[in-house]
């Protein structure tokens, strides 16, 4: 195989990636999830960014991806601020997504909508990891777009589709139900229902399971790591974001499925 298309996906999904930063930036502003005024920020294609400590425009060649980050070691131009690193990490994030998605489906159109997906939830992941919130915003139209995409049979069978997205929006919200009944508190958000309900519609009902366990696994793992960095115990009723994780079990079961693992044949 060349590579040169690869390279050329590598870079389109670093500038994906970059708008992917700005939605998990602006997004909460705009869609009132945070106090900032709905404005504040600039809506999703304009003004130009700015650095949000001094408010200096940010100059075009300190906004290519990856490469800015380094070349600034990390600080704005203007008033040394730091950048986070969330920044580099989703440009980088993003091209990973995009080559993935090339990798598993080829150039075509269920490659592309693949990459869309895959995208949507890293937007996802990073505005769950800022704000707690899983905007419905994004939760919807991927839920629309995957079932539409699967009309046409893309990457599961259209019923499966229908299911997968009932199943996923319905099963979280009983669990949601029952773990307030016996808690006497939220654990899970409906946010959570309508990420499990998107994944249904793209990757069709025997995603699920394989994406709530991976999900499951990977949020006790960022919880085991962080107890073990700061040296203090698991605490259950600590809010945790479980967007993320689920995010990232969603894409690796979708991608399972569409490589005839042995457990998806
Ligand atoms: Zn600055």
């Amino acid at each position: 195989m060349t590579l040169i298309p690869y390279v050329a996906a590598g870079l389109l999904g670093l500038i994906l990636g970059s708008f992917v930063n700005v939605v998990i930036y602006r997004g909460p502003a705009l869609w009132g999830l945070v106090g900032a005024d709905r404005g504040a920020r600039g809506t999703l294609w304009g003004p130009r960014s700015k650095c949000p400590t001094c408010g200096d425009t940010i100059a075009a060649r300190d906004l290519i991806p990856i490469l800015s980050y380094v070349a600034l070691g990390g600080k704005c131009r203007s008033c040394a601020a730091a950048i986070p690193v969330r920044y580099p990490l989703i440009e980088a994030f993003g091209a990973a997504t995009v080559v993935l998605a090339a990798l598993v489906f080829g150039f075509t159109l269920a490659g592309a909508l693949a990459a869309l997906f895959f995208l949507a939830l890293l937007a996802l992941a990073g505005i769950d990891w800022e704000t707690g919130y899983l905007p419905e915003a994004i939760t919807l139209p991927l839920i629309g777009a995957g079932l539409a995409a699967n009309l046409f049979d893309l990457y599961t069978d259209k019923v499966w589709a229908l299911i997968g997205a009932a199943a996923g929006y319905g099963g979280f919200f009983l669990i949601a139900t029952a773990y307030r009944r016996l808690r006497g508190r939220d654990g899970l958000g409906l946010g959570d229902a309508a990420l499990f309900a998107a994944i249904g519609a793209w990757g069709g009902w025997p995603v699920l399971a394989p994406a709530a366990f991976l999900g499951a696994l990977f949020a006790l793992l960022a919880l085991s790591a962080r107890s073990a960095l700061s040296g203090k115990p698991i605490d259950p009723l600590e809010a945790t974001p479980f967007g993320p994780a689920l995010c990232a079990g969603g894409a690796l079961a979708f991608i399972a499925s569409r490589t005839s693992l042995p457990w998806f044949a």
